[in-house]
């Protein structure tokens, strides 16, 4: 059984800390400053009988230049291409502009999408529930996932769910 499977989200949350993690080697590029993943990153992670391609995007924001406006589309459009949508959100950051114009665009594509909270280590479970209850307002999950891309936490139930929707 095989799926891809995208993970989309602002700049920052994430995104290339999970596939790493995922993949158990550095095969996107990781750091602080936003805008660091230009291009789409496959991983296929493999096992016996599954295999799940990761594409990893760059972060959406506000485009400001055309640079900025292609790398934007290019994540917008692996929306069309994969079986399930992996929406990151830091469990650490109010919900902002940038995630509701993520959130239209999600909407709008017929793709079913998990929300995958992120950085459960930063904050208290309180903050989390909170968090998730915010989320869960503005659209309509088929699961939510918290976890710590960092420390690997919960990553493992999230790979449980995807091969368990192949
Ligand atoms: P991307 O832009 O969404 O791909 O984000 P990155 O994967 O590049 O991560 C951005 C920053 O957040 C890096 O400094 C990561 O180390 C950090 N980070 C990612 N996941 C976690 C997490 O679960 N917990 C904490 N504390 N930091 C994280
Ligand atoms: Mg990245």
């Amino acid at each position: 059984k095989s799926g891809f499977v995208s993970i989309i989200g602002r700049p920052n949350v994430g995104k290339s800390t999970l596939l790493n993690h995922v993949m158990g080697q550095k095969i996107a590029i990781m750091s602080d400053k936003a805008q660091t993943t230009r291009n789409k990153i496959q991983g296929i992670y493999t096992t016996e009988n599954e295999q799940i391609v990761f594409i990893d995007t760059p972060g959406i924001h506000k485009p400001h230049n055309a640079l900025g406006d292609y790398m934007v589309e290019s994540a917008y459009s692996t929306l069309r291409e994969v079986d399930t949508v992996l929406f990151m959100v830091p469990a650490d950051e109010a919900r902002g502009k940038g995630d509701n114009m993520i959130i239209e665009r999600l909407k709008q594509a017929n793709v079913p999408v998990i929300l995958v909270v992120n950085k459960i280590d930063k904050v208290h479970p309180d903050q989390l529930l909170a968090q998730i209850d915010d989320f869960r307002t503005q659209m309509d999950f088929k699961e939510v996932v918290p976890i710590s891309a960092l420390e690997g936490n919960n990553t493992e139930k999230l790979l449980e769910i995807l091969k368990s929707n192949l």
